[in-house]
């Protein structure tokens, strides 16, 4: 992210409530280009993009986990939003997908959250078991969430059709006054419990794109050779090498078909 218009916003407190630090993050300001969402990402035959957003990768963190840069920092914006009363506080992902899997470990390293108090909550057995030597599992077609057990902090990273589902049961295991952070991305509207959200006093924030500040933070714990070996699990073995357009569309129709857990790496051949 950066200021799309430097004469017009001079400094990032004067751009909007977005841009000044510390608060939304500038890469959700209307007067930029988000890169790969509202404006063409680095497919592109030149690209010309402002030397502050350029951010060294450390020569011990391989690309593979490199790549995932992006997804773990918006993790991270979450993370540092967490509201914890007191150290030993459980705190729940919903989603057993390769979203919920990321902040899982990025949860579990940047805040140091122990396996007892982590808990995933997914739909499919094959794909919580990936989770399962950093966090609690819980499939809830098999099982409910015990009823003792309720959250002040929930993560949702499920989306698509689901959506609708996982936030309602979020809000109900939700403690009074619990902090709900959407990750899931959904393209319907999604109708959700308002009575028990005013009554509970509950908090939403949605989080979808992190900014420059975080990725430094994010490729110093990527150099911890624990925190690529679970990252890496999210890399399917499949590795797709692309030197011409063609390859790199069937790359990504083989990984919106969704036929393997996990996120698909492409590496760029073309000279
Ligand atoms: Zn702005």
């Amino acid at each position: 992210g950066y200021i799309h218009s430097p004469e017009k916003f001079p400094s990032p407190e004067k751009c909007c409530r977005a841009c000044r630090h510390g608060e939304i993050g500038e890469n959700h300001c209307e007067n930029i280009h988000f890169l790969s969402s509202g404006y063409d990402g680095l497919t592109q035959s030149i690209i010309q993009h402002p030397d502050p957003c350029l951010i060294q990768i450390p020569d011990d963190v391989p690309d593979e986990i490199a790549v995932l840069s992006e997804l773990s920092t918006v993790a991270y914006t979450g993370a540092k939003k967490l509201k914890l009363l007191d150290k030993n506080e459980k705190i729940a992902v919903f989603g057993d997908g390769p979203v919920g899997y990321i902040v899982a470990v990025v949860l579990s390293f940047t805040k140091s959250i122990k396996r007892h108090n982590l808990y995933v909550v997914g739909t499919d057995d094959e794909k919580l078991k990936k989770f399962e030597d950093f966090a609690h599992t819980i499939n809830i077609r098999k099982r409910a969430i015990p009823s003792n057990l309720r959250f002040g902090n929930l993560f949702e990273c499920v989306g698509g059709i689901y959506s609708e589902e996982a936030i309602n049961t979020i809000i109900e295991v939700a403690e009074p006054g619990a902090w709900i952070y959407l990750l899931g991305v959904s393209e319907l509207f999604v109708p959700m419990n308002t009575r028990d959200i005013l009554e509970k006093g509950l908090r939403l924030i949605g989080i979808s794109r992190s900014s420059r500040f975080e990725y430094p933070i994010i490729l110093e714990y990527m150099r911890e050779p624990e925190m690529q070996r679970l990252l890496k699990r999210v890399i399917i073995n499949r590795f797709f090498r692309i030197r011409s357009a063609k390859e790199l569309t069937e790359a990504f129709d083989f990984a919106a078909a969704h036929r393997v857990w996990g996120k698909i790496y492409v590496r760029l051949e073309i000279s």
